[in-house]
């Protein structure tokens, strides 16, 4: 089974944990570059988004992490994870950075404060069968896409699920559900892409 990395600095790791042993992979949580170094994928979870930067610089982490992305490693981040995919975040923290990976703009906290948690269904590509119960927790959303990169859903018009190559990224939380669907699908892209690698 593939080794599948949580990036446990802050945020809901223990529910990401849960969700890829479900799925069939080999969880365990990543703080160090020695670790994150004997992933086959890894996921960025759901949290604070500045929070999750500045303890990847202060564990040494983000460069190593920008490297294997930048590698061609699969990776999947959930609402503060899928801020630290973005190669551009439209109204960053001070001193926040992103891991980048993903060709997209994002803005924090799109949803607004008034509804600060909400689900909605969600019909997301390469998910088959019933729509999704996406979670949304002060998420962000979107604002847009580069061209390489792919759209898996919306809500009410605004972006909440991508693909580009190896990165995935939502901003909903399919880790609190116990639907592992989406798990599953980011599963499939670190088994292919050990497949590739050991061609
Ligand atoms: N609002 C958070 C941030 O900007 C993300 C919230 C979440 O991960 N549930 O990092």
């Amino acid at each position: 089974a593939p080794v599948i990395g949580v990036l446990a600095l802050q945020g809901d790791v223990r529910e990401h944990l849960i969700a890829l042993a479900a799925a069939d992979a080999v969880a365990r949580p990543v703080r160090r570059p020695e670790e994150l170094a004997e992933v086959d994928g890894l996921v960025i979870p759901g949290g604070e988004s500045t929070t999750i930067s500045k303890l990847a610089v202060l564990f040494g982490v983000m460069e190593p992490l920008r490297a294997r992305v930048r590698d061609g490693m699969p990776v999947y981040g959930t609402c503060a994870g899928m801020i630290m995919l973005a190669d551009k975040i439209l109204d960053p923290r001070s001193g926040q950075e992103t891991v980048g990976g993903i060709d997209m703009i994002v803005r924090r906290n799109a949803f607004g404060r008034q509804n600060e948690s909400f689900e909605a269904a969600l019909d997301v590509d390469g998910v088959p069968g019933e729509p999704v119960e996406g979670v949304f927790i002060r998420a962000p959303w979107v604002e847009s896409v580069g061209a390489g990169t792919e759209v898996l859903a919306e809500h009410e018009g605004h972006i909440v699920a991508v693909r580009q190559g190896n990165a995935l990224a939502t901003s909903f939380h399919p880790e609190l559900t116990g639907d592992h669907r989406v798990h599953a699908l980011f599963v499939d892209m670190v088994r292919a892409n050990r497949a590739a690698e050991s061609l």
